[in-house]
């Protein structure tokens, strides 16, 4: 994981300078439209699907009491979760940003986890995590600063310069041929090494997947109200990832999804294995240019910037989670305040970094937004580890087959401009 890890910072900015830079004016802003449309339209059904799966199943029953339990409410509102996103893509020193995380307006507000008593609703279950819990204020004081950031590095900013900064190059024609060929011969040297580590990778996976299942005797018994949960968030993602993404593939390209998923099935277990959607890019990139022959015009431009804002599992699993937090607590919540929960849900997955559990940290924005205890985290975080991976395998099938899509719809613009970058032609 952590050589994985190594490559993301250096795999980011080399892919989306060249890829922007061997695009012209035209074809990238086509593209980026193309890309933004898919990226908002499954983040919303994914949403939705949550919203839906989580009112049917209702799988949270609570009492009047719960509402009134002590417990800190942080006071982040969504207005905090969009400035800050928006600041963190505009990083004003270059150097921080790749090794030094930004602060937020909520960074020092830590959430309290309250002493778990067996009269609260679920409080047993609480009691059984305590490991869990101490794992929570471990990532709260480590993920909630920074929106958009991975291991530190200001992801969200650094995409925005790299993009910028393609573009340019890709503008300057002679005169920013030396640094073209700079960043393209950079991200050749990364991704051979990636291929490296692509040799190692599974025997990685083993051990992280055995660790944890090692681990589990561990859980104590998981609440009747929290398998249940577990069973909605599964069934919610299993719609999104088995039936709308494979079918939105399928309408706009008319190819079979299964065959250009069955060419993923190595990133998919990479995320599975890591529950990070950054760690798995390099594997992504490997298995979308060469399973699947993805041209890496499209891969360069669209993967970098999906890993880091495209979560459809994050958010679908927001939305829900939010939700359930208001069933257990017998808090019911109005037709605005489930609009309220779309839209930072939305956001809030648009800010998860794409680490382990960080859409767990990003809840407290969606959380907030409605007026729900934060403290209440607690009661779904005995899961996490394991609904994580879910989503994380779920947020990158939703870039891969946004690649692909964003390729079919791109065909012209590329075959047009094939001759001068000699690039891998596409068929039509
Ligand atoms: N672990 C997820 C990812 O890397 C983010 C999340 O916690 O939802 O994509």
């Amino acid at each position: 994981m952590r050589m994985l890890q190594m490559l993301v910072l250096p795999l980011i900015i080399s892919s989306l300078v060249t890829g922007m830079a061997a695009l012209d004016r035209k074809a990238s802003g086509k593209m980026g439209m193309r890309a933004v449309v898919y990226y908002m339209t499954t983040t919303i059904i994914a949403v939705v699907i949550g919203i839906i799966m989580v009112i049917i199943i209702h799988p949270g029953k609570g009492t009047k009491e719960n509402m009134h339990r002590e417990g800190k409410v942080i006071q982040v509102t969504a207005a905090d979760a969009f400035l800050d996103l928006i600041r963190n893509m505009f990083p004003p020193n270059l150097v921080e940003a790749c090794f030094k995380q930004f602060k937020t307006n909520y960074e020092k507000r830590s959430i309290k986890v309250p002493a778990a008593s067996n009269e609260t609703l679920l409080g047993a279950v609480i009691n059984n995590v305590s490991d869990a819990m101490e794992t929570l204020s471990k990532i709260t004081e480590e993920m909630i600063p920074v929106p958009g950031s991975v291991n530190g590095v200001n992801a969200l900013g650094l995409v925005v310069f790299s993009m910028c900064f393609g573009f340019v190059i890709g503008n300057m024609k002679e005169q920013g041929q030396a640094l073209k060929d700079f960043f393209d011969s950079l991200n050749e040297a990364i991704m051979r090494l990636v291929a490296v580590i692509m040799w190692y990778a599974p025997l990685g996976i083993l051990f992280l997947i055995a660790g944890k299942i090692v681990e589990m005797e561990d859980m104590g018994v998981i609440g009747g109200q929290l398998a249940m949960y577990t069973v909605t968030v599964i069934i919610g993602l299993l719609i999104h990832a088995v039936i709308v993404l494979p079918l939105l593939y399928f309408l706009v390209t008319r190819k079979n999804p299964w065959v250009f998923i069955g060419g993923l099935l190595q990133a998919l277990i990479t995320a599975l294995g890591t529950s990070s959607s950054s760690a798995t890019l390099p594997i992504t990139f490997k298995c979308l240019e060469e399973n699947n022959g993805v041209d890496k015009r499209v891969t360069r431009f669209v993967l970098p910037v999906g890993a880091t804002i495209n979560m459809d599992g994050t958010a679908l699993y927001e939305a829900l989670a939010a939700i359930f937090i208001a069933q257990v607590n017998n808090f019911d919540l109005n037709f605005g305040q489930i609009i309220t929960i779309s839209i930072t849900a939305t956001a809030a997955s648009i800010g998860a970094a794409g680490i382990p559990q960080a859409g767990l940290v990003t809840m407290v924005i969606v959380l907030t937004s409605v007026g729900l205890p934060t403290d209440d985290i607690t009661l779904i975080i005995a899961v996490d580890w394991f609904l994580d991976r879910l989503r994380t395998t779920t947020n990158v099938l939703g870039d891969s087959l946004g690649a692909g899509i964003v390729e079919h719809l791109s065909r012209h613009e590329l075959k047009n401009h094939d001759v001068e970058t000699g690039n891998s032609v596409i068929e039509e």
